[in-house]
């Protein structure tokens, strides 16, 4: 009879078993880090392991954000059952390449993030000192025992990238068995977190960014920057004008100033129109310089802002003093237009209208995203550039 033979290679027997990583343990912009961190402590890898696993060279000097994602770790994210993005975005991929000049070389974890077995890639952007999602200082040191963290997944041939390279404590949280744990993450947090993603790559540009770690949110938190209400002051009779097409004032000119004018002026009424009475007695009150109380409402706040900026001098008290964003006035704007021949007064009208709508936008993100609710002497730090709605 013959008998199975077995031979054993003098190395012994390897069992190779695919990675594993249920996919609620890894939310949508969660980090490279928090990814390989999770993947090695669900399959009992190394930090070696799991850098060989997801493609990451030792030898990049920025191994977690590179300029091509491994196809190794995209092949893997897609065994794993993720969404291509989600890979993507972890590596900061894509569109958000252009956010790699603005990530900390230290890892920095949300103490509140953390302790729901959570990493984003917003915890890694200089800009912010505090998480963005709960506003609590982010932390770039072991808890236990103080060690420097640093954004990477280090080299250990024992250890994953979940533990401290000093004393070995997870800086996730970990089952008994070693296993990663993680809440589900609401829609309203991964949406806040989009936001903030776009809200930067839209001023990826601005240099404060780079030259001030927490140039967007330490005004909110080391309460240093004084904030007392402002007071805007007009000349009485340019109140009774104002809102409607007739109100010229500064700007004059050319036939093309006026059409933009008027363009702006459609948009300032129909902005002005959706705003309720009693938001509307705030903004009077304000232009009179006579407000002292937090705004009514976000929007109308928005739209102060808006109509200041895009009037450019119509209030340059107030436009002086804010050290907000979007800065843009009618007048930067048109002297950043391209040189259009008489009849391309479409096309020029047309994206007025456009750097209009996005710069709305912008400053309902601006108000809403920075937690402002009452006119600021220094709402926020830093200015955007006039390339910003281009
Ligand atoms: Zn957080
Ligand atoms: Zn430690």
């Amino acid at each position: 009879m013959a008998l199975p033979l077995l031979i054993v290679p003098a190395g012994g027997v390897k069992v190779v078993t695919l990675p594993k990583l249920a996919l609620h343990l890894f939310a949508t912009y969660e980090s490279a880090w928090a990814l390989a961190a999770k993947l090695a402590a669900a399959n009992a890898l190394s930090a070696c392991e799991v850098s060989a696993l997801l493609g990451i060279s030792a030898t990049n000097q920025y191994p977690l954000f590179p300029d091509k994602i491994p196809r190794v770790a995209r092949a893997l994210g897609s065994t794993l059952g993720f969404p291509p993005a989600l890979i993507q975005g972890a590596f900061l991929g894509g569109a958000l390449k252009c956010l790699h000049p603005l990530m900390h070389d230290r890892l920095r974890l949300c103490p509140t993030c953390s302790r729901q077995g959570h990493h984003f890639i917003v915890h890694q952007l200089r800009p912010f000192a505090n998480c963005p999602l709960h506003g609590l200082p982010l932390r770039d040191r072991c808890r236990r025992c103080g060690g420097p963290l640093a954004y990477g997944l280090g080299s250990s041939i024992v250890f994953g990238p979940i533990n401290c390279p000093t004393c070995r404590a997870p800086q996730l949280p970990l089952s008994v068995g070693g296993h990663p744990m993680a809440s589900v993450m609401s829609a309203r947090s991964l949406e806040q977190i989009a936001r903030w993603l776009a809200f930067l790559r839209r001023r990826v540009n601005l240099a404060v960014l780079y030259e001030v770690d927490g140039g967007i949110d330490t005004g909110r938190s080391d309460g240093a920057v004084p904030s007392g209400p402002m007071r805007a002051f007009m000349p009485p009779r340019s109140a009774s004008g104002w809102l409607s097409p007739t109100a010229r004032g500064r700007w004059f000119s050319s036939m093309q100033t006026r059409c933009l004018e008027m363009c702006f002026w459609t948009r300032a009424n129909r902005l002005w129109k959706q705003c309720h009475g009693h938001s509307r007695r705030w903004y009077v009150s304000v232009i009179r310089g006579q407000a002292v109380e937090a705004a009514p409402n976000p929007q109308v706040l928005a739209f102060l802002y808006w109509r200041m900026i895009w009037q450019g001098c119509s209030n340059p008290y107030l436009l002086r003093r804010s050290h907000g964003l979007p800065l843009y006035g009618i007048a930067e704007w048109e002297a950043n237009q391209c040189a259009h021949d008489d009849d391309d007064i479409d096309i020029t009208m047309s994206a007025l209208n456009d750097a209009l709508a996005a710069s709305w936008e912008d400053w309902l993100d601006c108000i809403d995203l920075l937690g402002t609710s009452e006119l600021k002497g220094h709402t926020w730090r830093f200015r955007a550039s006039q390339s910003t709605f281009l």
